[in-house]
């Protein structure tokens, strides 16, 4: 049964968008292991998802698979090893993929910040060092995990540039990207000018398989950077016309392979109730009018992702999910969260934690064991991990893999 909607989806997919051609030659190490790769690794998805990284074919299995079965995937920004390690423990505590995500800022903070960030040097070299840990680690948790970066506006481009040079490099030695996918967001250009660049960049990721995930209007509020709290709010809300154009110029690339951030009021960062308007059926309606375009039975023919969802209520996270949103972005509650795990270990103990010697059982009793950096950063690990696990409740993300 579960083979025979696999294969009308497929029909439907290469009669509306130029069919993925993932059979390219592959080294000699991945055709010896061709048998192996037909056993299923998780009950509940496609034989091509493994725990690891996944890019390529086993990534748009794994996106449609949520799609199809309605749950959206966190996808958290992480700084270091320690919040990289956070999601991979909670995706394996809750049953369920995660996308680990980067942002320059991110890449810059990893690579160290007294590094030479020139032609931004450091925040490529910070993203791949991080993606290459991911890579080391991914399948020790047992669960797929998607590696991708987040929000690059125009200027930002020689970031982006550097990454597809790391991708390509990796490809022509792996025969797959070292990344999955990542985020480009031209959404302050006027719309033709944000798909121009985005489909010259889709032409260039589709040779090495990375999927794109583009951004129509603008997300509201701050993040890393990027201050969007006085935009007019016309342009927090995209249009369903403008889904389709993005669609049908996208789909023109053969082996495109793309997601929509299209915004609906959405605002990065937490604010007080009532400051945001969210209206998720603009995903709806956009879904029903590029089907009917199509005139296709599929009624999510977009892939979707959830930028600012920090906040949100749980309808509306559902509602969203419901259109066709596969995805959504978790950052300022797991920073939160992260600290809340510091500062509670230093509540906790803070009586042993006021200097190397001495605490309550007696003056010369040493606190070593106390301030070992392990100690408060394992909490905040902790506590972004509980965190993540309550967003994928939130996303019906829990226990679908197996
Ligand atoms: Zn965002």
């Amino acid at each position: 049964m579960k083979l025979a909607v696999a294969a009308l989806l497929a029909v439907q997919a290469a009669a509306f968008a130029p069919a993925p051609q993932f059979g390219a030659p592959r080294t000699a190490m991945h055709m010896s292991t061709e048998t192996e790769t037909e056993e299923k690794a998780f009950a509940k998805l496609p034989a091509s998802v493994k725990p690891g990284v996944v890019t390529g074919k086993a990534l748009l299995d794994l996106l449609d698979s949520a799609k199809e079965q309605g749950y959206a995937i966190p996808g958290v920004n992480v700084v270091g090893s320690n919040s990289i390690n956070a999601c991979m423990e909670a995706a394996k505590k809750y049953g369920g993929p995660i996308m680990v995500t980067f942002s320059k800022g991110g890449g810059q903070f990893i690579a160290g910040k007294a590094a030479d960030n020139t032609d931004d040097k450091a925040s490529i070299a910070g993203c791949v060092a991080a993606a290459k840990h991911v890579r080391e680690v991914a399948a020790l948790y047992g669960v797929p995990v998607v590696l991708h970066t987040d929000h690059c506006q125009k200027a930002w481009l020689p970031w982006f540039d550097g990454l597809m040079e790391a991708n390509e490099e990796y490809y022509a030695q792996n025969g797959e990207p070292l990344f999955s996918s990542h985020m480009l967001d031209l959404s302050e250009e006027p719309l033709e000018e944000n798909i121009a660049i985005c489909k010259k960049y889709m032409e260039r990721m589709a040779k090495i398989d990375m999927l794109l995930e583009f951004e129509l209007g603008i997300t509201g509020g701050e993040e890393d950077g990027v201050d969007n709290t006085d935009v007019d709010s016309a342009r927090l809300y995209t249009q369903p016309e403008e889904v389709w154009y993005s669609y049908q110029q996208l789909s023109e690339i053969p082996n495109a392979m793309f997601t929509c951030a299209a915004s609906f009021g959405n605002v990065h960062g937490v604010y007080a109730p009532g400051n945001v308007d969210l209206q998720p059926v603009i995903l709806h309606n956009s879904q029903k009018y590029i089907q009917e375009k199509l005139e296709t039975e599929d009624t999510k023919p977009m892939k979707f992702v959830f930028h600012g969802g920090s906040g949100s209520s749980v309808e509306d996270i559902r509602y969203a999910i419901e259109a066709g949103v596969i995805k959504m972005n978790i950052d300022t509650d797991t920073q939160w969260a992260y600290w809340d795990g510091i500062r509670a270990y230093e509540a906790k103990n803070h009586d042993y934690l006021q200097g190397q010697i001495g605490n309550p059982e007696g003056e010369d009793k040493p606190n070593k064991k106390y301030y070992d950096p392990r100690m408060a950063l394992r909490s905040g690990e902790e506590a972004m991990a509980d965190r993540l696990v309550k967003a994928a409740e939130d996303l019906n993300c829990v226990n679908v893999l197996n």
